[in-house]
């Protein structure tokens, strides 16, 4: 069984206070993970991990290099230490217009500089109402990991907007249920890699309610957002990856 794969997305929160109250985060056998916090963070962090956690970006520029103000490159990126990327989080997706041809060309760009990629995908609680929950999640899948030209390693995150910081997560039923649908739809459209691409679950993950998500095989692994700044909380949420993994 692969490697069950926690991340903590601080998205713009944190301090380099609280970088440095990361280090020694429990190191767990069947567990890898990752931090990542805003941009500038990103060497302290590397420091802080002192190897025994990951760390990467929220998101990268879509190209290499030139006049794009603001953006960091994957190259640099990855000069300072980073190993992994999230492309396509719904907060950018909806405050920032990136549509999937945007997240692919983030993707690329990360997995050009060597960079391992979460895609995220998920579906706005109109959808789900709608009754077209799998049908949205499935093609999001299919345009992100169908562009892809770059090998590499890549992990879904099944984010449902709805969950995403409203203290509501999907019950572990639902989210074993679009995972499904997720690994499915990979084996159709990337057979090759569909069984070492791990896939995740996030939205209001926390201490309390990672066991019941890991007692599922389908959930390889869960993406944390607030739960992530608070060191003891993050840590139960790593100690619950592991006791499944074991
Ligand atoms: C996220 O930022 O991706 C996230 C899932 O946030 P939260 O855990 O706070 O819902």
């Amino acid at each position: 069984m692969a490697k069950r794969l926690v991340i903590g997305n601080w998205k713009m929160n944190g301090s380099l206070a609280l970088v440095d109250a990361m280090k020694s985060l429990p190191k767990e056998t069947g567990v890898d993970v990752v931090i990542v916090p805003p941009a500038v963070y990103l060497a302290p962090m590397v420091h802080a991990s002192a190897g025994e956690f990951t760390v990467g970006l929220q998101t990268i520029g879509q190209f290499s290099s030139g006049a794009h103000t603001g953006e960091v490159a994957a190259s640099m990126a990855s000069e300072v230490g980073a190993q992994w990327v999230l492309v396509g989080h719904s907060e950018r997706r909806d405050a920032h217009g990136e549509n999937d041809e945007v997240v692919a060309a983030k993707a690329e760009q990360g997995l050009a500089a060597g960079l391992s990629v979460v895609i995220c995908v998920g579906e706005s609680l109109m959808e789900r109402e709608a009754g077209r929950a799998e049908a949205f999640v499935s093609q999001q899948v299919r345009a992100q990991v169908a562009s892809l030209r770059t090998k590499g390693t890549v992990a879904i995150a099944y984010e449902p907007i709805w969950a995403i910081g409203s203290g509501v997560s999907a019950s572990p039923e639902q989210a074993v249920a679009m995972h499904r649908v997720i690994r499915q739809t990979l084996a159709d459209v990337a057979p090759e890699h569909a069984e070492g691409i791990r896939i995740l679950y996030g939205g209001s993950v926390n201490a309390e309610n990672a066991e019941q998500l890991f007692v599922h095989p389908e959930i390889d692994g869960v993406l944390v957002g607030g739960a992530s700044l608070d060191k003891a909380q993050f840590a139960a949420i790593i100690r619950a990856a592991s006791s499944a993994a074991a």
